[in-house]
């Protein structure tokens, strides 16, 4: 198990130094996710080549953990096939809601440097922000 600091690195990157955070011509899908609770906006944006996510990247302003989390989704689902990023996006929102095995919240790396937000209820809206918007991008309706 890492210490707490190793987790508050990683989402401090993440908001330095994001990946994903740019525009991205000719997406395939692209949708706002909003938290009014907290004024977080993230518009998400994927390339798909039939069930697979090639690409994808997201634009957007809020809270460190918003954006943290929404880059990390991001790094973890490009080059996944939908099913698989469907399945990730519920592991992780089982270990937000505390119900995660320890199994499970290896298999989400680097986004389990946000497993603590299962203590800090007002965080959460926050923290699956980018997982809800692509639930509703690419889940079935
Ligand atoms: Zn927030």
């Amino acid at each position: 198990m890492q210490n707490r600091s190793f987790y508050n690195e990683i989402l401090t990157e993440h908001n330095i130094r994001p990946e994903f955070k740019h525009d991205l011509e000719n997406p395939d899908i692209v949708l706002e996710g909003v938290n009014p609770s907290c004024g977080d906006d993230v518009w998400l944006k994927l390339k798909l080549d039939g069930d697979t996510i090639v690409d994808g990247a997201f634009v957007g302003d809020g809270c460190a953990i918003s954006q943290a989390s929404a880059d990390i989704m991001l790094g973890m689902i490009v080059g996944k096939s939908k099913d698989e990023a469907l399945r990730l996006g519920e592991i992780f929102m089982k270990m937000i809601q505390g119900e995660a095995t320890d199994e499970e919240i290896d298999s989400l790396e680097e986004a389990s440097a946000l497993k603590d937000i299962a203590h800090m209820p007002a965080r959460v809206k926050c923290a699956v922000l980018g997982w809800r918007t692509l639930k509703e991008a690419i889940g079935d309706k």
